[in-house]
């Protein structure tokens, strides 16, 4: 069972668009990938179908079997995302081939090369954004790690696939694992605005948007914004400084107050332990929020470069940390 979010399949045009020749020799399945390698084709830019033949020629006359990548994605503009090309044969069932594109390293990745020169270019937003849908759908039907996407670069000695791809990689991963975890379209890109200690903190699917903290490494989320946003209730109890967040009562506790800035935050009855420990800023109580998230039944991820964090149910969704209205969503 895959970890991650399901991720439909996109369209990849057949080995017939672009006029393969059947492979020479015989090929053996790919058992089990564990990564996938980037590449980019340097290929003087012709139609696609063209293009991609004269790749499979030339590793033909290398000596391989057929053509080496698995997938190939053209360059813009696009045709409704039509882009991503079949490389290598696959067996009769869509099973992948062990491909011919990294030495030494064939027998467990996939290799996905993207036409053009991206040491010489930049590839375009719309090209990366076709490259995450097809590597998200690729991590989720191969249960693939998105960290163990990587440049050609990483395993054999070459520039491959230039550095302008490999530059954009760590916001390829991010995109992937944004999609992963079934947030729609594209992850943010630039950081918020504001003083650099902000960050931007999105719930579920895209909306809303809370303004949090990143504060000497520590993710900082206001408490009543995330747990409202996430359909809990929150009030706040001003003679024991303690925020309750619950979904039908809140519980009675006899708690003396903690000492000022601190203040307590206690989620279904438990009080929430966090290191640090909650305090007020801005007027508002604060919590660490990978703890506060967690106590939540969620999950976060944090992109530092666009100073994101998202906030998402874990896949495959499992029973949320007990107390009332916590309930068992079941797969389907
Ligand atoms: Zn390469």
């Amino acid at each position: 069972m895959s970890r991650y979010f399901p991720q439909a399949m996109p369209f990849i045009w057949s080995r017939v668009s672009w006029g393969a020749r059947p492979p020479t020799g015989k090929l053996s399945p790919l058992s089990q990938p564990r990564t996938i390698v980037l590449h980019h084709t340097v290929s003087a830019p012709a139609a696609p179908s063209r293009e991609i033949r004269t790749i499979q020629d030339y590793h033909l006359q290398k000596g391989f079997a057929d053509i080496g990548y698995h997938f190939l994605l053209d360059r813009p503009p696009y045709v409704n995302g039509q882009d991503v090309y079949w490389g290598r044969e696959t067996g009769a069932d869509g099973s992948l081939n062990v491909g011919a594109h990294s030495r030494g390293h064939n027998q467990d990745s996939i290799g996905v090369a993207v036409l053009g020169d991206y040491e010489s270019e930049q590839p375009s937003r719309e090209q990366l954004r076709s490259l995450a849908i097809l590597l998200a759908w690729l991590c989720f039907a191969w249960d693939i790690d998105p960290d163990a996407i990587v440049p050609h670069s990483a395993l054999n000695p070459t520039s491959c696939p230039g550095r302008f791809l490999t530059a954009a990689l760590p916001w390829l991963r991010w995109q992937v694992t944004w999609r992963l975890h079934g947030l729609d379209g594209e992850a943010p890109f630039q950081p918020p605005e504001g003083d650099p200690d902000t960050v931007r903190i999105v719930v579920g699917n895209g909306a809303p948007t809370i303004r949090g903290w990143l504060l000497d490494g520590t993710l900082w989320a206001p408490v009543r914004a995330l747990a409202t946003a996430l359909g809990r209730r929150v009030e706040w109890d001003g003679a024991t400084r303690t925020a309750y967040v619950f979904l039908q009562r809140r519980p009675l506790l006899a708690l003396p107050p903690p000492p000022p800035p601190r203040v307590r935050v206690v989620v279904e009855g438990s009080e929430l332990a966090a290191d640090p420990p909650p305090m007020v800023k801005d007027n508002m109580s604060v919590a660490p929020l990978p703890a506060l998230a967690g106590a939540l039944g969620q999950v976060v991820l944090f992109d530092a470069p666009s100073r994101t964090a998202a906030v998402v149910t874990p896949y495959p969704i499992t029973k949320a940390g007990g107390g009332a209205g916590s309930c068992t969503r079941v797969r389907r």
